[in-house]
């Protein structure tokens, strides 16, 4: 694939070939704002390098991204503190449900990566203790990335995980137990309940996605990762990013990527372009059906991936 121009025929193609596909998977149903989304949505996007973005389908549509912004924290609190972070988060893949707590326990609250619900609350703990603000922060870096000033937070949405929190909140005061969160657990969780809510479109993803195949450099050329840490994000998307499914999805797709429960999934093509895929249909592991399907098959037609 020489020509960027290249990729707006693959999307064409390959959200034809979805639309054909049974078998959409359910939405999320642990709150009513996921539950009522349409499993027959699908947008696709990729951008380019230099903020070139092609797209189909329902690539323009705002959906809830939920654990895709943990990618974002990630980076963002790497940006702040470098390897200190990795004194209180692993990088291994866990081979349980995001949501568990049983290797907690054995490992003293060190989390064993930052994509399970417990290592992303001990992120956005530290990059909350780092700015003041973790989901500020993070809808900031978002808008700038995108360069969609209108991305906001759904307060509804962020008022619905709270209410139904209770797991994230054991998670929490587990790991303060331990030592190993610094602010107070309900401001912990606030922060991390805003962050989940950010909503964004396929389109704003992949441009926010951008730095990550640009190794570390921002949309405005400023650099936010060295290199070394925008090939460990990678790395650890790869190994971690899409629950304890991130083996199957390493077979299919080949690429870093990062999945939600709103059903979008992002992936990165290191050096060539980012792709952000949505439809809220879900398997089993919580990964969107259409989204990982439709992932297999762009990197089986255009051969971008890091295999
Ligand atoms: N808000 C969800 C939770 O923390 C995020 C789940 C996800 O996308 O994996 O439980």
């Amino acid at each position: 694939m020489s020509s960027p121009l290249t990729f707006q025929p693959v999307l064409d193609r390959i959200a034809a070939e979805i639309e054909q596909t049974p078998g959409r998977g359910r939405p999320a149903d642990y709150i009513p704002a996921l539950a009522a989304c349409d499993p027959r949505s699908f947008g696709m996007a990729v951008a380019e390098l230099d903020g070139t973005v092609y797209g189909v389908g329902d690539w323009r549509q705002p959906f809830s991204t939920q654990s895709i912004t943990k990618v974002f924290t990630l980076a963002l609190d790497l940006a702040h503190e470098a390897d200190e972070l990795w004194e209180h988060v692993g990088r291994e893949p866990s081979g349980n449900p995001f949501n568990s707590l049983v290797q907690l326990e054995y490992e003293n609250g060190i989390p064993r990566n930052p994509f399970i619900n417990a290592g992303a609350l001990v992120v956005t703990d530290r990059l909350h203790t780092q700015t003041g603000d973790a989901a500020g922060t993070l809808l900031d870096f978002l808008r700038a990335e995108s360069g969609n000033e209108h991305l906001a937070i759904n307060e509804d949405v962020a008022a619905s995980e709270s209410a139904h929190g209770d797991r994230n909140a054991a998670l929490g005061h587990f790991m303060a137990s331990y030592g190993n969160i610094g602010n107070p657990v309900p401001a912990l969780l606030d922060a991390y309940f805003r962050q989940c809510s950010v909503e964004a479109s396929c389109a704003d993803l992949a441009l926010a996605t951008g730095f990550l195949a640009r190794h570390g450099i921002r949309a405005d050329g400023s650099r936010l990762l060295t290199m070394s840490q925008a090939k460990e994000v990678n790395a650890v998307m790869l190994t971690c990013g899409t629950y304890d499914a991130a083996g199957e999805f390493a077979y299919r797709v080949g690429l870093p990527g990062k999945s939600g429960v709103g059903g979008g999934i992002i992936a990165v093509v290191p050096g060539r372009c980012t792709v952000c895929v949505w439809s809220p249909g879900l398997d089993g592991h919580g990964n969107s059906v259409a989204g990982v399907a439709a992932l297999d098959r762009f990197t089986t037609i255009t051969g971008l991936s890091v295999f």
